[in-house]
Protein backbone atom coordinates (compact mmCIF):
# COMPACT_ATOMS: atom_id res chain seq x y z
CA UNK A 1 0.00 0.00 0.00
CA UNK A 2 1.63 3.38 -1.21
CA UNK A 3 -0.44 6.15 0.35
CA UNK A 4 -1.10 5.77 3.78
CA UNK A 5 -2.86 8.69 4.61
CA UNK A 6 -5.59 7.99 7.80
CA UNK A 7 -8.14 10.80 9.16
CA UNK A 8 -7.80 12.79 11.67
CA UNK A 9 -10.70 10.99 14.48
CA UNK A 10 -8.68 11.51 17.76
CA UNK A 11 -9.68 8.54 18.78
CA UNK A 12 -6.69 6.93 19.87
CA UNK A 13 -7.86 6.45 23.99
CA UNK A 14 -11.77 5.96 22.85
CA UNK A 15 -13.84 4.24 25.85
CA UNK A 16 -16.89 4.22 23.32
CA UNK A 17 -17.53 1.01 24.22
CA UNK A 18 -15.91 -2.49 25.64
CA UNK A 19 -13.76 -3.42 22.95
CA UNK A 20 -11.59 -0.68 24.45
CA UNK A 21 -10.08 -3.21 27.00
CA UNK A 22 -9.27 -5.89 24.97
CA UNK A 23 -7.25 -4.10 22.29
CA UNK A 24 -3.80 -3.02 22.25
CA UNK A 25 -4.27 -0.38 19.55
CA UNK A 26 -7.22 1.74 17.66
CA UNK A 27 -6.80 0.59 13.98
CA UNK A 28 -8.29 3.36 12.07
CA UNK A 29 -8.39 3.51 8.11
CA UNK A 30 -5.83 4.61 5.62
CA UNK A 31 -4.95 4.93 2.28
CA UNK A 32 -5.42 8.33 -0.10
CA UNK A 33 -7.50 10.78 1.03
CA UNK A 34 -8.74 11.23 -2.82
CA UNK A 35 -9.86 7.50 -2.89
CA UNK A 36 -13.23 6.92 -5.49
CA UNK A 37 -12.99 3.42 -3.59
CA UNK A 38 -13.43 2.64 0.10
CA UNK A 39 -13.41 -0.63 1.40
CA UNK A 40 -14.52 -1.62 4.45
CA UNK A 41 -13.56 -4.46 6.78
CA UNK A 42 -15.11 -5.87 9.70
CA UNK A 43 -12.98 -5.40 12.76
CA UNK A 44 -9.12 -5.61 12.74
CA UNK A 45 -7.32 -9.24 13.94
CA UNK A 46 -4.15 -9.90 15.79
CA UNK A 47 -1.69 -8.35 13.48
CA UNK A 48 -3.17 -5.26 13.20
CA UNK A 49 -4.30 -4.69 16.47
CA UNK A 50 -0.54 -5.38 17.79
CA UNK A 51 0.95 -2.46 15.23
CA UNK A 52 -2.17 -0.14 14.82
CA UNK A 53 -1.82 -0.48 11.37
CA UNK A 54 -4.31 -1.43 8.56
CA UNK A 55 -2.01 -1.53 5.70
CA UNK A 56 0.46 -3.98 7.00
CA UNK A 57 -2.07 -6.94 8.30
CA UNK A 58 -2.51 -9.81 6.14
CA UNK A 59 -6.42 -8.15 5.42
CA UNK A 60 -4.49 -5.64 3.38
CA UNK A 61 -2.17 -8.01 1.67
CA UNK A 62 -5.03 -10.29 0.25
CA UNK A 63 -7.13 -7.36 -0.65
CA UNK A 64 -4.10 -5.43 -2.56
CA UNK A 65 -2.99 -8.64 -3.60
CA UNK A 66 -6.58 -8.91 -5.72
CA UNK A 67 -6.77 -5.15 -6.43
CA UNK A 68 -3.33 -5.47 -8.58
CA UNK A 69 -5.42 -8.73 -10.99
CA UNK A 70 -8.06 -6.17 -10.92
CA UNK A 71 -5.71 -3.57 -12.13
CA UNK A 72 -6.91 -1.32 -9.46
CA UNK A 73 -4.67 1.38 -7.88
CA UNK A 74 -3.69 2.05 -4.63
CA UNK A 75 -3.91 5.90 -5.49
CA UNK A 76 -7.71 4.89 -5.98
CA UNK A 77 -8.32 3.04 -2.64
CA UNK A 78 -8.75 3.46 1.06
CA UNK A 79 -9.07 0.91 3.66
CA UNK A 80 -10.88 1.13 6.74
CA UNK A 81 -12.96 -1.33 9.22
CA UNK A 82 -16.57 -1.37 10.53
CA UNK A 83 -14.97 -1.20 14.42
CA UNK A 84 -11.15 -0.06 15.18
CA UNK A 85 -10.48 -1.99 18.23
CA UNK A 86 -10.40 -6.17 18.16
CA UNK A 87 -13.25 -7.77 19.12
CA UNK A 88 -11.28 -10.39 22.19
CA UNK A 89 -13.29 -12.90 23.36
CA UNK A 90 -11.94 -16.06 25.75
CA UNK A 91 -10.12 -18.97 24.53
CA UNK A 92 -10.29 -20.83 22.74
CA UNK A 93 -12.34 -18.53 20.18
CA UNK A 94 -10.19 -16.00 20.83
CA UNK A 95 -11.66 -13.48 18.54
CA UNK A 96 -15.97 -12.98 18.40
CA UNK A 97 -18.16 -10.96 16.23
CA UNK A 98 -19.01 -7.08 17.40
CA UNK A 99 -22.50 -6.97 18.75
CA UNK A 100 -24.68 -4.54 17.53
CA UNK A 101 -24.06 -1.90 20.24
CA UNK A 102 -20.04 -2.16 19.89
CA UNK A 103 -20.89 -1.60 15.96
CA UNK A 104 -23.18 1.71 16.52
CA UNK A 105 -20.41 3.15 18.90
CA UNK A 106 -17.91 2.71 16.21
CA UNK A 107 -20.16 3.93 13.80
CA UNK A 108 -19.85 7.97 13.30
CA UNK A 109 -15.83 7.15 13.05
CA UNK A 110 -16.57 5.36 9.46
CA UNK A 111 -18.62 7.89 8.75
CA UNK A 112 -16.65 10.75 9.50
CA UNK A 113 -14.17 8.85 7.18
CA UNK A 114 -16.51 8.48 4.40
CA UNK A 115 -17.40 12.45 4.90
CA UNK A 116 -13.91 13.28 4.49
CA UNK A 117 -13.40 11.43 1.61
CA UNK A 118 -16.42 11.37 -0.46
CA UNK A 119 -16.06 7.90 -2.32
CA UNK A 120 -17.81 7.36 -5.41
CA UNK A 121 -18.09 3.65 -4.11
CA UNK A 122 -18.38 1.83 -0.72
CA UNK A 123 -17.55 -1.84 -1.01
CA UNK A 124 -18.10 -3.63 2.37
CA UNK A 125 -16.07 -6.89 2.75
CA UNK A 126 -18.43 -9.49 4.72
CA UNK A 127 -21.92 -9.60 6.16
CA UNK A 128 -21.33 -7.57 9.06
CA UNK A 129 -19.84 -4.73 7.11
CA UNK A 130 -22.77 -5.14 4.62
CA UNK A 131 -25.15 -4.62 7.33
CA UNK A 132 -23.72 -1.73 8.92
CA UNK A 133 -23.21 0.27 5.65
CA UNK A 134 -26.25 -0.36 4.22
CA UNK A 135 -28.03 -0.29 7.85
CA UNK A 136 -30.79 -3.09 6.97
CA UNK A 137 -30.22 -7.19 7.44
CA UNK A 138 -28.93 -8.30 4.37
CA UNK A 139 -25.88 -10.71 3.39
CA UNK A 140 -23.15 -10.87 1.51
CA UNK A 141 -24.36 -14.14 -0.12
CA UNK A 142 -27.30 -12.07 -1.44
CA UNK A 143 -25.56 -8.35 -2.33
CA UNK A 144 -22.20 -9.39 -3.60
CA UNK A 145 -21.27 -7.79 -6.69
CA UNK A 146 -24.55 -5.75 -6.88
CA UNK A 147 -24.57 -1.97 -7.62
CA UNK A 148 -26.49 -0.20 -4.97
CA UNK A 149 -27.35 3.37 -3.85
CA UNK A 150 -26.81 4.75 -0.76
CA UNK A 151 -28.67 7.56 0.40
CA UNK A 152 -27.06 8.16 3.19
CA UNK A 153 -23.79 8.42 1.82
CA UNK A 154 -25.09 9.96 -1.30
CA UNK A 155 -22.91 7.17 -3.27
CA UNK A 156 -23.10 3.32 -4.61
CA UNK A 157 -22.20 0.54 -2.37
CA UNK A 158 -21.33 -2.85 -3.61
CA UNK A 159 -20.15 -5.54 -1.50
CA UNK A 160 -17.72 -7.99 -1.92
CA UNK A 161 -16.64 -11.05 -0.03
CA UNK A 162 -14.09 -10.53 3.49
CA UNK A 163 -10.17 -11.36 1.87
CA UNK A 164 -9.62 -13.74 4.43
CA UNK A 165 -12.53 -15.87 3.09
CA UNK A 166 -11.31 -15.83 -0.16
CA UNK A 167 -7.66 -16.92 1.37
CA UNK A 168 -10.30 -19.60 2.72
CA UNK A 169 -12.16 -20.76 -0.34
CA UNK A 170 -9.81 -19.83 -3.57
CA UNK A 171 -12.70 -20.92 -5.55
CA UNK A 172 -14.10 -17.41 -4.67
CA UNK A 173 -11.07 -15.37 -6.11
CA UNK A 174 -12.10 -15.82 -9.77
CA UNK A 175 -15.63 -13.79 -9.02
CA UNK A 176 -14.22 -11.30 -6.70
CA UNK A 177 -11.74 -10.26 -9.28
CA UNK A 178 -14.76 -9.79 -11.37
CA UNK A 179 -16.15 -8.12 -9.02
CA UNK A 180 -13.58 -5.65 -8.39
CA UNK A 181 -13.06 -5.66 -12.31
CA UNK A 182 -16.97 -3.85 -12.47
CA UNK A 183 -16.12 -1.78 -9.43
CA UNK A 184 -13.56 -0.30 -11.20
CA UNK A 185 -15.58 0.86 -14.37
CA UNK A 186 -17.84 1.81 -12.11
CA UNK A 187 -15.64 4.29 -9.62
CA UNK A 188 -15.29 6.47 -12.21
CA UNK A 189 -18.52 7.22 -12.45
CA UNK A 190 -20.39 9.17 -9.11
CA UNK A 191 -23.79 8.27 -10.29
CA UNK A 192 -25.28 4.65 -10.47
CA UNK A 193 -23.55 2.93 -13.66
CA UNK A 194 -26.64 3.25 -16.42
CA UNK A 195 -27.70 -0.02 -17.53
CA UNK A 196 -27.97 0.08 -21.44
CA UNK A 197 -30.43 -1.52 -23.76
CA UNK A 198 -29.32 -4.89 -25.13
CA UNK A 199 -26.43 -5.34 -22.68
CA UNK A 200 -27.88 -8.66 -21.35
CA UNK A 201 -28.19 -11.94 -22.26
CA UNK A 202 -31.48 -13.97 -21.31
CA UNK A 203 -30.64 -17.67 -19.80
CA UNK A 204 -33.56 -19.71 -19.05
CA UNK A 205 -32.51 -23.16 -18.71
CA UNK A 206 -29.94 -24.29 -16.10
CA UNK A 207 -28.24 -26.13 -19.13
CA UNK A 208 -27.69 -22.89 -20.84
CA UNK A 209 -25.87 -21.44 -17.53
CA UNK A 210 -23.74 -24.16 -17.41
CA UNK A 211 -22.76 -23.88 -20.96
CA UNK A 212 -22.15 -20.25 -20.17
CA UNK A 213 -20.62 -20.33 -17.17
CA UNK A 214 -17.93 -23.15 -19.15
CA UNK A 215 -17.23 -20.40 -21.83
CA UNK A 216 -16.39 -18.03 -19.42
CA UNK A 217 -14.33 -20.68 -16.92
CA UNK A 218 -15.61 -19.47 -13.62
CA UNK A 219 -15.80 -22.13 -11.27
CA UNK A 220 -18.78 -22.56 -9.24
CA UNK A 221 -19.63 -24.02 -5.88
CA UNK A 222 -22.62 -26.28 -4.97
CA UNK A 223 -24.38 -23.63 -3.09
CA UNK A 224 -24.28 -21.20 -5.95
CA UNK A 225 -25.83 -24.02 -8.53
CA UNK A 226 -28.53 -24.52 -6.49
CA UNK A 227 -29.23 -21.31 -5.75
CA UNK A 228 -28.87 -20.39 -9.60
CA UNK A 229 -31.39 -23.56 -10.29
CA UNK A 230 -33.92 -22.18 -7.85
CA UNK A 231 -34.29 -18.93 -8.95
CA UNK A 232 -34.57 -20.31 -12.49
CA UNK A 233 -37.50 -22.30 -11.03
CA UNK A 234 -39.27 -18.42 -9.43
CA UNK A 235 -38.57 -16.33 -12.00
CA UNK A 236 -37.95 -18.37 -15.22
CA UNK A 237 -35.15 -16.15 -16.66
CA UNK A 238 -32.03 -15.01 -15.73
CA UNK A 239 -30.22 -11.89 -16.99
CA UNK A 240 -26.21 -12.04 -17.00
CA UNK A 241 -24.73 -8.91 -17.96
CA UNK A 242 -22.68 -9.18 -20.94
CA UNK A 243 -19.43 -7.17 -19.20
CA UNK A 244 -19.13 -10.62 -16.87
CA UNK A 245 -19.45 -13.03 -20.38
CA UNK A 246 -17.08 -10.59 -22.79
S1 LIG B 1 -14.44 -0.18 18.83
FE1 LIG B 1 -14.69 1.96 18.23
S2 LIG B 1 -16.16 2.81 19.71
FE2 LIG B 1 -15.37 0.88 20.59
S3 LIG B 1 -13.63 1.55 21.85
FE3 LIG B 1 -12.82 0.99 19.83
S4 LIG B 1 -12.74 2.92 18.69
FE4 LIG B 1 -14.08 3.25 20.46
Amino acid sequence: MQNVESVNLENDACKQCGLCYGRKNVVNGKGSLKAKILFVSEWPGSPEDRTGDISEGPIAKELFRMLGKAKISSYDVFLTSTVRCIPKAPPPVRIRKPDKAEIDACAPYLDKEIEAIKPNIIVPMGTLAVKRVLDRVVTINNTRGTEIWSEKYNCKVIPIYHPLVIRRRPEYEGFTIEDLRRIRISSEYPELTPRREGTYKIITTIEQFYKLIERVRVYISSYVKVYMTSMLKKYSFILIDNSVIN
